[in-house]
């Protein structure tokens, strides 16, 4: 069995303003937006923590400034997917993303230990295009 706690958090993205953030992992609950109040929809994938809400918000704010069409997206979303090269190198991937997405920059390791945070960011990425590209699968 599974316990559900409150310091699971997990993307989240919002059916009416298409925006993604974390949200505490509630069972049975529904949650909303954070930035409309909309019904919001939990993304399969990763769980994090209440401390990555800031990191999390940073790669979202980076992506959806670019308004990437659906097909960069999903080309996105497949290159993220990749799993071992997310873990392994995930410097070269982000050279790569950082083309379509300039302001991941930010991700970029100048300290040790500061990989970590970019292969978390590239998991929050790869949640918040996967939730992009299933939003508009959706739409009439
Ligand atoms: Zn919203």
């Amino acid at each position: 069995m599974v316990t559900l706690s409150t310091d699971c958090y997990v993307p989240t993205h919002c059916s009416r303003c298409v925006r993604a953030f974390l949200a505490p992992l509630r069972a049975g609950a529904d949650v909303n937006c954070s930035i409309c109040g909309g019904l919001a929809q939990v993304v399969p994938g990763e769980v994090y923590r209440a401390e990555d809400a800031v990191l999390f918000a940073q790669v979202e704010a980076a992506f959806d400034s670019v308004g990437l069409p659906l097909a960069e997206t999903f080309r996105i979303v497949a290159e993220l997917g990749n799993v071992l090269e997310r873990t392994h190198s995930p410097y070269t991937l982000l050279l790569r993303l950082l083309r379509p997405v300039p302001g991941l920059r930010f991700l970029e390791p100048t300290h040790p230990g500061e990989e970590e945070r970019l292969v978390r960011g590239m998991g929050m990425l790869l949640a918040i295009a996967a939730a992009r590209v299933q939003q508009r699968a959706e739409m009439p």
